[in-house]
């Protein structure tokens, strides 16, 4: 039986960035809080993915407004450097963190404001709730996936090292970010990769001197408030790795990679394949040269002096397996041995009881304000615009609750004239109580 009862204004769950952000903003405006998490400040980053992962954007880019990493800022941070500059960033303003406890369960109180959170080391009362528990917490694996002992399977999430893995090819499905950078390292590694390549987009990494980052900054596409319709299923294929590079998948094809089109069906350990790689590959392509084009023209009505760099729309040519796409492989013959699902993840609020869901289980909200008052959500991709789950996106997001949430406290103290002539009274009367003494 727990004892142990705090009361809190603003309790914030989970201290990855956008519980870091959101703890910075709310010291800042004076709100009383705290913050759990119930691993450590940044876990996603440092032990949550893969051991050679580096930040996707440069240390100029992927960072809070306040502090800067100790490293060249045109460089890409390495996970580990990532979890500590958070680390830093919380001491920075004495973020109160409290590490190792997790929330169980939030419920509404009926009879008065605010709610009651069970956690692993107590009750805590709070009149609002920041759930910054991040976009990327379960890991899934479509129904696809075969039930195959000779094949050992993984998400992303659980792949480390090419080491991990045992002898033979591997099949990587999704290439995303992670998908894309996981098989770029395993072909380095000496395996032979099948890469399942889906509806993507895939920005140059930098074009005429400038990161893409830059580009979708200047070209104001981070501030993008909706995304463009159709393109709720592509992924970006983005990489910082060895310094930094374009995914150029006729790259990868030409050392030696296999592209197949989006992975359809397993059937007796046969696995086929869509036949739509080549259709995929286009449009990436064509993403690809709709920013050029949109640099280019930028830079002309800035009348900026940014070296030409014609080689950019250069492409190499196209690799066998996607002039005759494989659409069926044998899991047996391929001798694949392991098949990684860079597939995504979803979310889990099981332990958010209260009714702030739409019929598909997200978050009904805007801007990250819940439609249960008092709730709020931080961090999801595209709370308010195409940068919000990015580093540097959440703190703003994370500025535009803490804003609503001192907002909704002046409304919440106000008095009117009745309350406040008893406050007086009060404060008299305590006042002559003192003065007997
Ligand atoms: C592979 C990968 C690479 C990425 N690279 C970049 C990049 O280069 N640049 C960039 O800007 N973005 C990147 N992102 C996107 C995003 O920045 C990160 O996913 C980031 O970790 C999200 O931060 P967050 O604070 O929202 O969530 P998280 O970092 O996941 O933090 C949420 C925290 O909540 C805690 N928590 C969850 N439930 C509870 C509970 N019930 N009680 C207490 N604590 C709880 C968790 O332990 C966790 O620490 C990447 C994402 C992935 C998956």
């Amino acid at each position: 039986m727990t004892t142990n009862k705090t009361k809190i204004d603003t309790l914030v769950v989970g201290a990855g960035q956008a519980g870091v952000a959101m703890s910075e903003h709310l010291s800042r405006l004076g709100v009383p809080h705290l913050v759990l998490e119930r691993n450590r400040i940044a876990e996603a980053w440092r032990t949550g993915r893969w051991d050679s992962l580096v930040a996707n954007g440069p240390a100029w880019h992927d960072r809070f407004p306040g502090l800067e990493f100790d490293m060249d800022p045109d460089a890409f941070a390495g996970k580990d450097q990532v979890a500590d500059y958070f680390e830093a960033y919380a001491r920075k303003f004495n973020a109160p963190i409290r590490t190792g406890v997790e929330v169980r369960k939030v419920v509404r109180n009926a009879d008065r404001p605010g709610f009651t959170v069970d956690t692993s080391d107590g009750v805590i009362e709070a009149r609002q709730v920041v759930v910054a528990t991040g976009p990327f917490q379960r890991p899934v694996i479509p129904p696809i996936a075969p039930q195959d002992p000779r094949v050992l399977q993984m998400h992303s999430a659980a792949y480390r090292n090419p080491q991990q893995l045992p002898e033979g090819a591997v099949l990587v499905v999704g290439a995303g970010s992670s998908g894309v950078q996981i098989a770029d390292e395993l072909q380095r590694a000496g395996k032979q990769v099948y890469l399942s390549v889906g509806a993507h987009d895939r920005p140059p990494r930098a074009y005429r001197n400038r990161d893409f980052c830059w580009w979708l900054g200047v070209l104001g596409e981070w501030d993008a408030e909706t995304m463009q319709p159709g393109k709720e299923h592509v992924t970006i294929a983005v990489s910082g790795a060895r310094g930094g590079h374009t995914v150029d998948f006729r790259r990868l094809a030409h050392q030696g990679m296999t592209l197949v089109g989006l992975t359809k069906a397993f059937d007796n350990g046969v696995v086929s394949f869509e036949a739509n790689l080549a259709d995929n590959i286009a449009r990436g392509d064509e993403n690809y040269l709709a920013l050029l084009d949109a640099a280019d023209a930028y830079i002309a009505r800035n009348g900026l002096d940014l070296p030409e760099e014609p080689e950019a729309r250069v492409m190499l040519p196209d690799p066998p397996c996607l002039t005759r796409p494989i659409l069926e492989l044998d899991l047996v013959k391929a001798n694949v041995a392991t098949i990684i699902w860079a597939t995504g993840y979803s979310v889990d609020y099981s332990w958010l009881q209260v009714d702030a869901f739409k019929d598909n289980g997200k978050p009904r909200h805007q801007r990250g304000v819940s439609s249960e008052p008092g709730v709020y959500f931080v961090g999801l991709p595209w709370l308010s615009r195409r940068g919000s789950a990015f580093i540097w996106g959440v703190w703003h997001d994370a500025r535009h609750i803490a804003e609503h949430i001192v907002k909704q406290r002046i409304y919440f103290e106000y008095r009117d004239a009745a309350q406040r002539q008893a406050d007086r009274e009060a404060a008299t009367q305590s006042a002559s109580l003192m003065g007997a003494r």
